[in-house]
């Protein structure tokens, strides 16, 4: 097995082991973004980085419910 080559597919950059396939959280987050903009086409381009956290905040509402509510 090769597991210490492997990229990141969002940036290319070498994966870390904790984020895997990922180089990071943010890349994480970036390919939820890219398959919820597939799912639900949010917008075809972010145009910078405020609109990105903006959406990632939306995302992550819909993913980790407040474990209060209810
Ligand atoms: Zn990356």
């Amino acid at each position: 097995m090769n597991r210490s080559n492997l990229h990141c597919p969002i940036c290319k950059k070498p994966t870390q082991e904790k984020f895997k396939p990922f180089c990071s959280k943010k890349c994480s987050d970036i390919d939820l973004i890219r398959w919820f903009s597939g799912n639900y086409r949010i917008a075809s381009t972010l145009q910078n980085e405020k609109e990105e956290k903006e959406l990632l905040n939306s995302i992550k509402e819909r993913l980790d419910p407040d474990p209060n509510v209810r």
